[in-house]
């Protein structure tokens, strides 16, 4: 299940991919601590929770860049083993609160999640598994995306906003394309071209390879959006 672990400094950050949608679900932990937060729990996490009991982790939080079903169908499952508080940015509610719905359209189910109990907004610095991360909301692929941006470790979990080679969806519910490209614009090119981009789907890119590389960023494509 372990597609790539890695180490920065003291932190750990472990991704377990998986499910009908291939998502990632990413654990940041540190390491002399143990303290740790489950970020975008998906389909894969009942293998990221056996992790998180085998390496003694104390969840401190579970972070979600949004609230697709692919995100956040294992909360439950998460809450079972651990009273962590669920964070997410308000806007998604409404698309929490109708994951069951959205499952059924899919042809899944998905355990109905607990509510979440922490608001994230844009600008503040939520302090877990001993580093900081900024919340920057970067709507277009769902109206309450955020990304967790670790600059001492030089670490974006950027959810579905950019992907290596490609960018996130605009045509689902409270989707927009030029929100999604403005998004991309302020809240990930802004970012130093070395920083690791550990997206919600796929490999894990740089924000500078995307910057000249993707397609959907680069000029002669309709780059000159961003
Ligand atoms: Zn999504
Ligand atoms: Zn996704």
């Amino acid at each position: 299940m372990f597609a790539k672990q890695a180490r920065t400094r003291m932190t750990e950050i472990r991704v377990f991919a998986g499910g009908p949608f291939g998502e990632n679900t990413y654990l940041v932990f540190d390491a002399d601590s143990k303290a740790g937060v489950l970020v975008d729990p998906g389909a894969v996490t009942p293998s990221a929770l056996s992790e998180v009991e085998r390496l003694e982790v104390e969840l401190e939080a579970v972070l979600l860049t949004h609230a697709h079903l692919d995100h956040i169908e294992g909360l439950a499952a998460v809450r079972r083993v651990s009273p962590a508080p669920i964070h997410l940015h308000p806007a998604d509610r409404p698309i929490y609160d109708a994951v069951t719905d959205h499952a059924a359209v899919f042809g899944v189910s998905v355990e109905r999640p607990p509510p979440p109990d922490v608001n994230l907004a844009h600008g503040q610095t939520v302090t877990f598994a001993g580093s900081d991360w900024e919340v920057r909301h970067a709507p277009g692929h769902a109206p309450g995306h955020v990304v967790f941006y670790s600059e001492a470790h030089e670490v974006c979990l950027a959810g579905d906003v950019v992907f290596a080679g490609s960018i996130g969806r605009s045509d689902l519910p409270g989707g927009d394309f030029r929100t999604l490209m403005a998004s991309i614009r302020r809240e990930i090119l802004s970012l130093p071209d070395g920083t690791r981009l550990l997206t919600g789907h796929g490999p894990e890119t740089t924000v500078g390879h995307e910057r000249r590389t993707n397609p959907f960023l680069v000029p002669q494509y309709g780059g000159e959006m961003v």
